[in-house]
């Protein structure tokens, strides 16, 4: 058949035109930095087509792509995306984090958008070719600790205005410096937050559903979003925190899983909480399973300094045991994870007009987070060796 025919995703070579024209690194904090979109000298591109497959990977100048105004992914999203980052460690070396679970999940999101799949552990190497190339100017060895965030896309690029599964795709890949805004705030802020505001969804407005696409990482999952997002902006709030059914359950906030510490109802033992992944309503986070397995590993059975052991538990849970929890005195801690806001605490959670504190009896988190945190960083920067990093 023909699909035995067309070529695999392969990126052990690559045809590489190198930029000319050498753009400026932004410095931290600058207004080129803050927009988020100011990208590094070069781009990577694949493109792929039903009849041939995956041709050669290209490592080119970062510019403009060209796509005719019927393309696919403009009129029926066919579209989807990875975030990641690449970090300078403090031995010098550029890492990648757990970089195949990246990989499987773009390729789960390409087959749930019709486009093309491929062997997801070629995504590091396109990754850390582009990064072997841009990662000595863009993130130097002398600011070890920082990092550049990374755009791995795919679109149906062909000309597809008739209804169809995309004949045509395009994957791009691209790498941005990020602000770090765990570090700004701590320079910048007279009086340190306790943690993010949410505001849960009002029940108008689902982001994910039963057989729907939550678990991919489409932009289709994301536009549809953004005007609770700014409503919530609007009123104070940093992200909105979805929730679905009748029931009012818990699924994730804004682009983070969400998580609580809290003492059970009915046995009083210690319980790490998240939502599920069988019923297909939340985003499979990378940090989410690393949070997870980290704290089955090393604080499921014993204490680490002042925290107690804890029980992790993936189950439903609803806004009104969480209000109930904090009303009963049961809530130690609460925060969310993703790979751009990282780990970040829960002060309050406003549920239509109860406001709702996330945060520990005597007001503060319990720094279970900030553990975490800290666990996290050491894979990522190179201070502990582990197999989640990948050295590029
Ligand atoms: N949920 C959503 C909706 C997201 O967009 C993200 C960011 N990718 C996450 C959760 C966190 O996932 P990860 O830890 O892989 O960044």
């Amino acid at each position: 058949s023909i699909a035995q025919n067309v070529a695999e995703l392969d990126a052990s070579t690559f045809n590489i035109t190198r930029s000319t024209n050498l753009r400026d690194v932004p410095l931290p904090g600058s207004p080129e930095e803050l927009s988020h979109s100011y990208c590094t000298d070069h781009m990577v591109t694949v493109r792929w087509t039903a009849a041939n497959g995956w041709e050669t990977p290209e490592v080119k100048p970062y510019q403009n792509l060209s796509i005719p105004p019927t393309a696919s992914c403009l009129h029926y999203a066919t579209e989807c995306f990875e975030g990641m980052k690449v970090y300078r460690g403090y031995d010098g070396k550029l890492r990648l984090f757990r970089p195949d679970l990246n990989g499987e999940r773009l390729n789960s999101s390409a087959q749930r958008s019709s486009l093309p799949s491929f062997k997801y552990d070629e995504l590091k190497k396109l990754v850390g070719k582009l990064m072997q190339i841009d990662g000595s100017r863009w993130l130097p060895k002398e600011r070890p600790g920082s990092f550049l965030y990374i755009r791995p896309t795919m679109i149906g690029n062909g000309a597809h205005l008739g209804v169809q599964v995309p004949k045509e795709a395009l994957l791009f890949i691209i790498a941005v410096p990020w602000p770090d805004f765990i570090k700004m705030k701590k320079e910048g802020q007279k009086e340190p937050s306790k943690g993010l505001r949410l505001y849960a969804s009002n029940p108008e407005t689902i982001r994910a559903w039963p057989g729907g696409f939550g678990y991919a990482k489409l932009g289709a999952n994301y536009g549809p979003s953004l005007q609770a997002h700014g409503q919530a902006q609007a009123l104070g709030f940093d992200q909105i925190l979805w929730l679905f059914g009748e029931d009012r359950q818990v699924t994730e906030a804004g682009a983070s899983n969400f998580f609580i510490i809290w003492h059970n109802a009915d046995t009083g033992k210690l319980e790490l909480v998240t939502a599920p992944l069988e019923n297909q309503l939340i985003l499979p986070g990378i940090t989410r399973r690393s949070v997870l397995d980290l704290v089955s590993e090393k604080l499921s059975k014993q204490a680490v300094g002042p925290l107690e052991p804890l029980q992790v538990v993936e189950r439903t849970l609803t806004i009104g045991e969480i209000e109930k929890a904090a009303a009963e005195g049961r809530i130690v801690e609460s925060f969310v994870s993703g790979t751009a806001y990282f780990i970040t605490p829960v002060a309050m959670i406003r549920n239509i007009d109860t406001d709702i504190s996330t945060l520990g009896p005597n007001g503060e988190a319990a720094g279970y987070a900030a553990q975490i945190k800290s666990w996290l960083e050491a894979i990522m920067y190179g201070k502990e060796e582990h197999d989640w990093a990948y050295t590029v």
